[in-house]
């Protein structure tokens, strides 16, 4: 039986990475069709450098079942989704593949609901868990910080009163934002849920986000005082007594806080916890960095490659701080 099993496969496992991905929805559909398939991307995409035996230490293995490659020489078997975002999904990989280029193809992103109609899924709750799952996949593990020069500003998203800076309120939530400059444009950048706009608050996010011996430019508020004594170029402009406003002042921050309103406002109707706005945030900021991206199947690629890259988030986790609509 088994004999005749491993004579009708391929063996999967052992292709070479070639690091490429569907230029167009009719490449993604021809290539992605089964599980097989998409087993083969997740192991060139896992183990670039080719896929080995965790046990014997063997670089012969066969595909078993959906997800399973199986050691030629000792017959352990390991599986191709254990610890990264798919573990222990009871869903077929084409499913998954297909959520994955929808959300990569929607340039404004996606709420649960049009994934829910996108993949004609029975459970909204399946969908919201899904984006939360991929949303903790955007963020690149060890990400490169910012460097050169940077703008950093916080601003209030949420809620409808304004809040007032150096203390959090009730209904808003405070973002750090950090956009490096290349020349007249903008560059990458990077988002985080503030405590508050206090010093050491703002100096970790700093200190997460940008390379030290950057030059940070902020305004005056004293909470960015300590930048200097971290090794940080700390260009100051006084909002107070100028002519020109702050988004004028500094124009780039002010640029992408107010997109970044505009898209949790415009996407998500607003409707955005405090507790999920981190990942939220790690949604935005992934566009955002790849909005010149000529493929959209590029941004699927590394899609792909984070999600079996970042550990498994059990449903129980995603769902601790939801409200269910
Ligand atoms: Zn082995």
């Amino acid at each position: 039986m088994l004999a005749i099993y491993l004579t009708q496969v391929t063996p999967t496992c052992s292709v070479p990475a070639r690091g490429d991905y569907p230029r167009d929805l009719g490449e993604f559909e021809r290539r992605f069709a089964t599980a097989e398939a998409c087993r083969t991307y997740l192991v060139q995409l896992r183990w670039p450098e080719g896929v080995r035996c965790p046990h014997c230490g063997g670089g012969k293995l066969w595909p078993v079942r959906q997800v399973l490659c199986q050691c030629a020489a000792c017959g352990h078997q390991t599986s191709v989704t254990a610890g990264t975002i798919f573990q222990d999904t009871r869903t077929p990989l084409p499913t998954w593949f297909r959520a994955m280029w929808w959300v990569t193809n929607q340039k404004t992103g996606v709420s649960a609901l049009g994934l829910q109609r996108a993949l004609g899924l029975r459970s909204y709750k399946t969908a919201w868990a899904w984006l939360h799952k991929l949303r903790r996949a955007m963020v690149r593990p060890r990400r490169d910080r910012l460097t050169g020069w940077v703008e950093v500003d916080e601003t209030f998203v949420g809620g409808v009163h304004p809040g007032r800076r150096g203390r959090q309120t009730e209904t808003k939530a405070l973002v750090g934002v950090a956009v490096q400059i290349e020349g007249r444009r903008l560059g990458r950048i990077r988002l985080q849920r503030l405590l508050n706009a206090s010093g050491p608050s703002l100096l970790q996010f700093v200190q997460d986000a940008i390379e030290p011996g950057s030059h940070v430019h902020t305004d005056g508020w004293v909470g960015y005082d300590p930048l200097r004594r971290h090794g940080y170029k700390h260009r100051i402009t006084y909002l107070e007594g100028q002519a020109k406003t702050a988004s004028q002042l500094m124009p780039h921050v002010h640029q992408v806080a107010s997109l970044l309103k505009r898209w949790l406002l415009g996407t998500h109707h607003g409707a955005v916890t405090h507790e999920h706005l981190d990942y939220y945030l790690d949604e935005f900021t992934f566009r955002f960095n790849r909005r010149h991206s000529r493929s959209r199947g590029k941004l699927f690629y590394r899609l792909v490659q984070q999600a079996v890259a970042v550990p498994p988030a059990p449903y129980e986790s995603l769902v601790k701080y939801a409200r269910m609509p």
